[in-house]
């Protein structure tokens, strides 16, 4: 059994984009400027927008982190994306997900330019993506590609079993293992929360992406020898012996899976990690792609 060891790979994405962005700097170019847009205070949420955040002052991006209260008026929300979608020297937009109900995601993704949809949920970056276009890839399901290809994990004729149909995780990376693509060219089946023989297809994979939410819900029945395991999903499960009063659960039984498989992913330390390389990868390309 191997680790795909995403912080490992990340730090190695993260520093090329550094080293990358000190020559633009070097050369009197501007560093990549993201926009992160926060609503409300939801813990897992603050998490992730800060670790963006501080993976771009790492690299040397710049970043601004835009705060609203969680009864922000929708169009007030709008109106500032459209400010944001306006300004030269911002690069990269992303809102963090979830949003409040009464605001709704669909036009929050769609008010974003899709020249600065960094996060790749953008109709037209899904459209382009489906048609093998170049566009932003969505970051989680970039990361992962970005994970096999590092480890020169052979994709081609593969059968790869997806579990979750979500637009920024399970549908995306479905669609690109798919693809004629170096990281594709699998036999892709994806499943959901209506799927009834599951272990069945479960048992058949050579790949298999979690990613339903659903702490250690891939257990060691369910997986065949060797397979290779990419464990997408990270739910905060109460621990009060733990300072924070909760632990990281991925949606694998890392314990009882791992000595089965060829390679697996921990949480953290996976895919998390491999997030965020990710998306800086696209905030790169958008300043690339704007100048
Ligand atoms: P989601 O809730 O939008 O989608 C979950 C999907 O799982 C749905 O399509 C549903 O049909 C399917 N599902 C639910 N129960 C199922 C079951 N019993 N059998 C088969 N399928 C089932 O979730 P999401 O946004 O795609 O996120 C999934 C997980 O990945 C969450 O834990 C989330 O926190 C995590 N996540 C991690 C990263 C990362 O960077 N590692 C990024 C995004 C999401």
């Amino acid at each position: 059994m191997n680790i795909l060891d995403g912080k490992l790979v990340a730090q190695a994405v993260k520093d090329e984009l550094k080293a990358k962005t000190e020559l633009l700097k070097k050369a009197g170019k501007s560093s990549p400027h993201l926009a992160a847009v926060l609503v409300g205070n939801d813990g897992a949420s603050e998490t992730y927008v800060a670790a963006k955040v501080k993976t771009c002052e790492e690299i040397g991006y710049i970043s601004t982190l835009i705060r609203f209260d969680a009864d922000v008026e929708e169009d007030v929300l709008l109106d500032k994306i459209r400010e944001l979608n306006e300004k030269k020297d911002v690069n990269g937009i992303l809102v963090q997900l979830p949003l409040p109900r009464h605001i709704s995601e669909e036009k929050v993704i769609n008010t974003i330019a899709a020249e600065k949809d960094v996060d790749g949920f953008h109709p037209s970056n899904i459209g382009k993506m489906v048609q093998g276009q170049p566009a932003y890839i969505p970051a989680t399901p970039y990361g992962v590609l970005l994970l096999l290809s590092h480890y020169n994990i052979e994709t081609k004729g593969k059968h790869a079993v997806v579990i979750g149909r979500s637009n920024i995780v399970g549908r995306p990376m479905s669609i690109l293992l798919s693809q004629n693509t170096p990281t594709g060219n699998c036999t892709v089946t994806i499943c959901h929360s209506h799927t009834h023989n599951l272990k069945e297809l479960t048992l058949q994979a050579d790949i298999i992406v979690a990613a339903l939410g659903k702490p250690a819900f891939l257990t060691a029945d369910m997986v065949k020898e060797g397979a290779v395991v990419i464990d997408v999903g990270i739910t905060r499960v109460e621990d009060p012996t733990k300072k924070k009063g909760y632990v990281i659960k991925g949606d694998v039984a890392f314990d009882e899976v791992a000595p089965k498989c060829s390679y697996i992913t921990p949480v953290p330390g996976g895919v998390g990690a491999m997030t965020i390389a990710a998306l800086m990868k696209n905030t790169y390309l958008a300043a690339s792609l704007q100048e």
